[in-house]
């Protein structure tokens, strides 16, 4: 099934289902948080696919640019993560990688406000919020 709904999504942005590609997206869509590269690279071998660490990034990467996985910078390293296609923020844990989309957006009049006072039209942004979750609370960071 979720190999199916994979083909789906690389198919509504134009990407070629190959088998890397459908192996990366299913993992991802697996994770409820998100997930490093090499984390991902460690996992997809757990499960049997052979596939080394850069073709995993260069898979992320295509995906990426396509609009179909989310990178988020709250860590050292790159995380991604398959997310809804609407607009969104992501509520982060620092501790754990747990990620809350957000779907209520309360930036885009400020935005678009900010922008305009500088001239500048058609203004997109990205907001990533960043806490300790209800499981981390306790935890030292
Ligand atoms: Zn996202
Ligand atoms: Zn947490
Ligand atoms: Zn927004």
């Amino acid at each position: 099934v979720e190999t199916t709904v994979a083909r789906t999504v690389l198919a509504a942005r134009g990407l070629r289902a190959t088998p890397q590609r459908l192996a990366v997206l299913t993992e991802l869509m697996r994770e409820r948080g998100d997930i490093t590269a090499q984390a991902l690279h460690e996992r997809l071998r757990e499960g049997g696919a052979a596939m080394g660490l850069a073709t995993v990034y260069r898979t992320l990467s295509a995906l990426v640019e396509q609009g179909v996985i989310d990178t988020l910078t709250h860590g050292p390293q790159l995380c991604y993560r398959f997310c809804s296609p609407e607009h969104h923020h992501h509520l982060t844990c620092r501790v754990c990688h747990r990620v809350v989309e957000i779907l209520e957006c309360g930036f885009g009049d400020w935005a678009e406000a900010v922008g305009r006072q500088h001239g500048f039209v058609d203004v997109s942004h990205t907001v990533e919020l960043l806490g300790r979750c209800g499981n981390c609370r306790e935890a030292a960071d």
